[in-house]
């Protein structure tokens, strides 16, 4: 999906909707490219087609961010491992279970740093819930957050029951995204929302606190 036709000052950003339960794949740039998340690298979400149809070159992935350890936003390194080197950013939670599993450059992120792109700089916004490791990425200047697993659109946010989840950390995480300025939501599953991302960001803290079950 190219983002750019949507909407102009999307321009070098591509999103690939993941098929089945695979996570969705943000490549931003096209010389030094960045990659948000790998997908699950299963035979139906392969980069190298991909990538070939843009011609575009997996050796040309410069840095790839984890949004969080799953394997199904992870498990793609290893076709890329294969053709290139990136350094493999990941919150510092997340470090151990990435390198139990791949051998790779590994840059450890926490909150509020940031991270150099050819679109501009991204910044860490660390977002504890449905893992311990999850983060956001947001672009302030053009109001563009990655959401990974914390929130899709039309008010979904990620489970908290799977190990490493909090129910109470994810309701203080989507309270913080929503005091931030979103336009465009690219989520970890699900179509990005091009416009107006913030009224998600407020639909899913209030289902989330309606969710969460009280004593
Ligand atoms: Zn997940």
């Amino acid at each position: 999906m190219n983002l750019e036709r949507n909407e102009p000052h999307l321009y070098k950003m591509k999103a690939i909707l993941g098929v089945g339960l695979c996570s969705n794949i943000y490549i931003i740039g096209d010389k030094e490219i960045t990659l948000i998340d790998t997908g699950v690298g299963n035979r139906s979400n392969r980069l190298k087609p991909v990538f070939d149809k843009l011609g575009f070159r997996l050796e040309d992935i410069k840095e790839v961010v984890l949004t969080h350890t799953h394997f199904d936003h992870i498990g793609g390194l290893v076709e890329i491992l294969d053709g290139a080197e990136p350094l493999v950013m990941i919150h510092e939670n997340g470090v151990k279970e990435l390198e139990e599993s791949y051998r790779c450059r590994i840059s450890t992120l926490k909150d509020r740093d940031l991270v150099e792109t050819d679109e501009g700089l991204l910044s860490v916004v660390y977002t504890p819930g449905h893992t311990s490791s999850s983060i956001c990425l947001y672009d302030k200047e053009r109001k563009i957050m990655f959401s990974g697993d914390t929130v899709f659109p039309d008010g979904g946010f990620g489970r908290t029951d799977l190990p490493t989840g909090d129910s109470n950390k994810i309701i203080e995480s989507l309270r913080r995204l929503s005091t931030l300025r979103i336009d465009v939501l690219l989520p970890g599953h699900g179509k990005p929302v091009l416009e107006k991302g913030d009224d998600d960001i407020k639909k899913a803290l209030i289902l989330a606190k309606d969710y969460s079950p009280r004593p």
